[in-house]
C-alpha cells in the first residue's frame, strides 16, 4: 500500500507566519489530519485534498497554534457537503466545550456527521481500520501524542508539544518520528521553561525509539535557517530533517 505524509504547517506561533502545525497522512482511502493550525482548510485544498476526504482529526492540545484552523475547517466542510461525510475528532478534555461554544457563538450547526471523543489518558483506538495509540506528553497543558499504525511494520509517531519522553519506558517504536524541535540546544533553558524540546534532544529520543527517519517539527521562527537545527540533530541521528511547509514524504508500506 502507498502512503504519504504532507506537512501543511511546521512552525511555532509567529504573527508573520502561515506555517502553523498540521500534518496530513494519507494511506489508501484513509486521510487523517494531525492538528489543525490556522489556514489548514486552504492548505488541504491547495494540495488537492478535498475537505470531505478527511476521516479523522487528531488534536494534541488546546493551544491556539494547533487548533485555530479546526472550526473553519468543520464549518466549510459542513456547508459544502450535504450531508457531510462522517468525521471523528480525537483530542484532549475541553475540546468539546471549545467546539460547542464556537459553534453556538457563530450560530452554526455542525450536523450529525461530527463525532468528538475526548481522551483522558493513554488509550488505544481503532477507527476505520487504522490503529491509533494515544499517550500523554509533557507540556504546559494537557497534551496528547499519537502513534498511528498504518501497517504491521510501519508506525508514525507525532509528538508535539512536549519535553522529551523516556522512550524506553513507553515501549515506543516509531518508523517515522515527527517530534517537537522548537529550540536549539543553545536555548535549552527556554525549552525547559516552555516545555518544548531541542533538536538535539529530539535526535536522542529518535535513537531510543529506533526511528528510521526524524522530522524536526514546530520550529521557532527565531531560527531563520532551519538547517542549523538539522545539523544539530544529525550529530545524534543522521537521518534527521528540518520540516518545511508543503514538504512531502511518499511511503511504500
Ligand atoms: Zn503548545
Amino acid at each position: 500500500m502507498k502512503a504519504s505524509l504532507f506537512f501543511l504547517g511546521t512552525g511555532a506561533p509567529d504573527a508573520g507566519s502561515d506555517d502553523m502545525p498540521a500534518v496530513a497522512v494519507k494511506a489508501g482511502s484513509t486521510l487523517i489530519l494531525l492538528d489543525s493550525g490556522e489556514g489548514v482548510q486552504h492548505k488541504l485544498a491547495s494540495i488537492g485534498f478535498g475537505l470531505s476526504k478527511v476521516s479523522n482529526v487528531l488534536i494534541t492540545h488546546l493551544h491556539g497554534d494547533h487548533v485555530l484552523g479546526l472550526v473553519p475547517f468543520i464549518q466549510t466542510r459542513t456547508l459544502m457537503f450535504k450531508p457531510a461525510p462522517p468525521l471523528t475528532i480525537f483530542g484532549p478534555p475541553g475540546l468539546m466545550k471549545y467546539l460547542n461554544e464556537s459553534f453556538s457563538s457563530l450560530h452554526f450547526d455542525p450536523g450529525r456527521s461530527l463525532e468528538v471523543q475526548e481522551l483522558k489518558g493513554p488509550e488505544e483506538l481503532r477507527d476505520r481500520g487504522v490503529t491509533i495509540r494515544a499517550m500523554l506528553l509533557d507540556h504546559t497543558v494537557f497534551t496528547i501524542g499519537y502513534l498511528v499504525s498504518l501497517s504491521n511494520d510501519f508506525s508514525m509517531c507525532y509528538l508535539t508539544d512536549t519535553r522529551p519522553l523516556a522512550g524506553e519506558d513507553l515501549g515506543l517504536s516509531c518508523s517515522v518520528l515527527i517530534h517537537d524541535s522548537t529550540f536549539s540546544w543553545i536555548d535549552l533553558d527556554r525549552a525547559k521553561e516552555f516545555k518544548h524540546t531541542t533538536a538535539l534532544e529530539a535526535a536522542t529520543f529518535a535513537i531510543k525509539t529506533k526511528a528510521r527517519i526524524l522530522f524536526l517539527y514546530h520550529i521557532s521562527s527565531r531560527y531563520r535557517n532551519r538547517t542549523f537545527l538539522e545539523n544539530e540533530a544529525r550529530r545524534h541521528h543522521l537521518n534527521s530533517y528540518a520540516t518545511a511547509k508543503y514538504m512531502r514524504l511518499s511511503l511504500i508500506l
